[in-house]
């Protein structure tokens, strides 16, 4: 007698999903995600605390404290060479838990002109790590503010900071079909209470032009179009006043092929389809897309540097040496660990990249320069 396939224990949201591939047919992988991710009831930000050791992932921010440290330097450096406007805005995307922004706003303190000239503005979308931000910077100085989207924060400078937030950008994937020399986009159906990879029509144009090389039968594109409208956003502040950005995240600096996407799970990697709203997805960011696009935005572009490197260069080293001369010997052992996992190019230094990105600053922002 054959074996019963052992039936899939159905998250809500996959039977949510399951409905309605029932009733309007495949969905994109990009909506599958997006709904993964933002799902009103059920999505995977909208309901827990995903970050740090009892969560699902770890973020830079959340191993040391001088990462943090250092970008707000980096964001104070960057006010300087604006001129050290007033009202500037000091904005994150996606502060997670509040501790790269907390860690900033405590190096800070050896700028009090910025902290007293600033307000800082949290875009968030999820409402249990809102409260988490709240928790982390309580009694902080400079005033806050949460906001839905980039674009409800006040007018006026700007020096914005996102770490590990495009990556969670929901992406479409194309998938090259040699037969008809064409794209397919790769859709989620839903057959025998599992979810699978079919192929259909492209349901989004924009990135289906020559990538570099001839593409082979069954190689997959990715496509963000959240970088678009992060971007877009982003430059028309910078049409209205000096702005700078620095952006961190993990993915490749040339244009790639192939699928990217990775679901994980208290700190492993699942299936893409399992539990779905459950394990975050993130997929790699194409840097060379978001470089182009910056440009095309009216942006100056610097980077993308392997993060270990860009660390090292704006002071990781003395930063660290400095918290050394206060440490236990159990201390130094937990820091020096901690600083190499964010240095190390075999661990977070080479996959994780930086970019800055200025409008209206007359000088390349620290470390770079004009090559
Ligand atoms: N920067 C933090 C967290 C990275 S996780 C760190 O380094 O620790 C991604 C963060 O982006 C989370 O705070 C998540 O809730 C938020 N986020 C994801 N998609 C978003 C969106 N579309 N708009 C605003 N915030 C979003």
């Amino acid at each position: 007698m054959p074996h019963a396939a052992p039936r899939p224990h159905l998250t809500p949201l996959a039977r949510k999903l399951a409905a309605r591939i029932a009733s309007q047919g495949p969905m994109s992988f990009h909506d599958y995600m997006e709904a993964c991710l933002y799902d009103p009831d059920h999505g995977y930000y909208k309901k827990r605390e995903a970050l740090g050791r009892g969560g699902d992932f770890i973020t830079a921010p959340e191993i040391s404290q001088v990462f943090g440290e250092l970008i707000g330097l980096w964001a104070g450096e960057v006010w300087r060479q604006m001129g050290e406007p007033g009202a500037v805005r000091l904005i994150e995307l996606g502060p997670g838990r509040g501790t790269l922004m907390a860690d900033a706003l405590r190096a800070l303190r050896v700028l009090p002109r910025f902290l007293e000239s600033m307000t800082v503005h949290l875009i968030e979308t999820s409402e249990p790590l809102r409260n988490a931000q709240r928790a982390t910077l309580a009694g902080t100085v400079p005033p806050i503010s949460w906001h839905g989207r980039l674009s409800d924060v006040p007018e006026g400078p700007s020096v914005l900071i996102a770490n590990e937030f495009f990556d969670c950008l929901p992406v479409h994937q194309f998938v090259f079909s040699a037969a008809t020399q064409d794209w397919r986009e790769r859709m989620v159906t839903f057959e025998e209470r599992t979810f699978e990879i079919v192929s259909g029509p492209v349901t989004n144009q924009v990135r289906l032009s020559p990538h570099g090389s001839v593409p082979g039968d069954g190689d997959i594109l990715e496509f963000r179009p959240g970088v678009e409208e992060a971007l877009s956003a982003f430059a028309a502040r910078a049409e209205r006043g000096p702005a700078a950005a620095l952006l961190i995240d993990y993915g490749y600096s040339r244009p790639s092929l192939g699928d990217t996407v990775q679901a994980v799970k208290q700190h492993h990697f699942t299936g893409i389809f399992d539990a779905p709203g459950e394990t975050d997805l993130t997929a790699h960011v194409d840097f060379s897309h978001l470089d182009a696009r910056a440009a095309a935005a009216g942006f100056e572009t610097f980077g993308p540097m392997p993060m270990g490197e860009w660390l090292l260069r704006v002071g990781l080293e003395a930063r660290t040496q400095q918290l050394l001369a206060s440490a236990s010997e159990e201390e130094a052992r937990g820091l020096i660990g901690q600083v190499s996992r964010l240095v190390d190019p075999a661990q977070m230094g080479a996959l994780f990249k930086v970019v800055a990105l200025t409008r209206g600053v007359p000088v390349p922002p620290p470390p770079f320069s004009r090559e």
